[in-house]
């Protein structure tokens, strides 16, 4: 993802600010944040230096749903870097975990698997999460212009098994509605594009992405539309969010969410079990729980497998299946996202 200077801004309220407001201002420096939360100055030099080449960047709409002063909270985990990102990484953990610039066939496009491909649509976000396995990802060798990401298309169209296209980044839809409709109606013009799946995670930390226009484009198109939203805690859904998600359901688009088990953040049953039960009140299915991938900088999250497994018995005693996430794995090299399977014996 690009990776804008730090820069101290001051800090004001989201009411009324359109979405690329908010976009625009969430840089923040490790001061700033550290201000505006009340945390100790002392976090200060640690700070700064965990964030290195990766600056901090959250908007002030996610800020807001942070406690004050609490260092701990979980969504302040996901955005304030520790000193650990800077320290030399355990053995396995590498800059590129899932081999993604090795299936980078032509600039903008991740092809791993048979009938889908990935477009890199741009390489910023809203916010910078910490535990990220694309902080490293050379978005500068697939930044292109509209004209280069129409001819990048015809991969797309010379290869009648795609069915399914990925809109990722980055984030998507930290894009302006122009250059994502033109496409959206470019993908459209392939026959054989089925569905349109969009991952981001704009509807979750600035829900005012979430417009009338952009939902009646996609609530407009031929491909069946799926949007897989990143939530990692319940906190992260407050009333704006949800109703947000709740839109996105009416005008007829699936919605998923994907979370990863990050140490600190969601490995206790309690916290998996309300992020589901908040998802389905949003009408939202949760879908996958990944685990953590071994990207340089993020080892403190690090859940070991054995541990994530005890955790998915724990809260399948709680939860109907259709709200138990699936617990995955991405290898590299493997032709899909690989099931670790909950063992019977651990089961009820
Ligand atoms: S996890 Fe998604 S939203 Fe967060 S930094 Fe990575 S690409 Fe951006």
């Amino acid at each position: 993802m690009n990776t804008p200077q730090a820069q101290s801004i001051a800090i004001h309220p989201v009411d009324g600010e359109s979405w690329q407001q908010q976009l625009a201002n969430s840089p923040f420096s490790a001061k700033a944040l550290l201000e505006w939360l009340e945390l100790p100055n002392e976090l200060l030099a640690a700070g700064e230096q965990g964030a290195g080449d990766f600056p901090i960047r959250a908007p002030l709409a996610f800020l807001q749903r942070i406690e004050k002063g609490n260092l701990q909270d979980p969504l302040l985990r996901q955005v304030w870097p520790l000193i650990e990102e800077s320290q030399t990484p355990p053995s396995g953990f590498v800059l590129d975990p899932l081999g993604e610039t090795s299936s980078n066939p032509t600039p903008g496009i991740v092809h791993k698997y048979h009938n889908r491909v990935l477009l890199v649509v741009n390489g910023s976000c809203a916010i910078h999460c910490r535990y990220c396995f694309r902080r490293h990802f050379p978005y500068d060798d697939n930044r292109l212009s509209r004209q280069q990401w129409l001819d990048t298309l015809g991969y797309i169209q010379q290869r009648s098994e795609i069915n399914e296209v990925i809109l990722s980044g980055g984030d998507p839809l930290t894009s302006s509605d122009k250059r994502l409709f033109d496409l959206v109606a470019a993908i459209e013009a392939i026959p054989h594009v089925k569905r349109l799946r969009i991952h981001t995670r704009l509807p979750i930390v600035i829900p005012a992405r979430i417009t009338d226009a952009l939902l009646t484009r996609l609530s407009q198109s031929r491909l069946s539309v799926i949007m897989v939203v990143h939530a990692n805690h319940a906190n992260e859904i407050d009333g704006n969010v949800a109703h947000a998600l709740r839109a996105i359901k009416q005008a007829g688009i699936h919605l998923l969410n994907q979370s990863v088990l990050l140490k600190g953040v969601n490995d206790d049953a309690d916290s998996l079990i309300h992020l589901s039960e908040r998802l389905f009140e949003c009408e939202v299915l949760p879908y996958y729980l990944h685990l953590l991938d071994p990207v340089v900088g993020a080892h403190h999250f690090d859940v070991s497998e054995h541990n994530a497994i005890a955790l998915m018995a724990q809260i399948q005693k709680t939860l109907p299946g259709f709200l138990m996430p699936k617990l995955v794995r991405e290898v590299d090299g493997r032709a899909s996202k690989t099931n670790i399977p909950i063992p019977v014996n651990q089961q009820d």
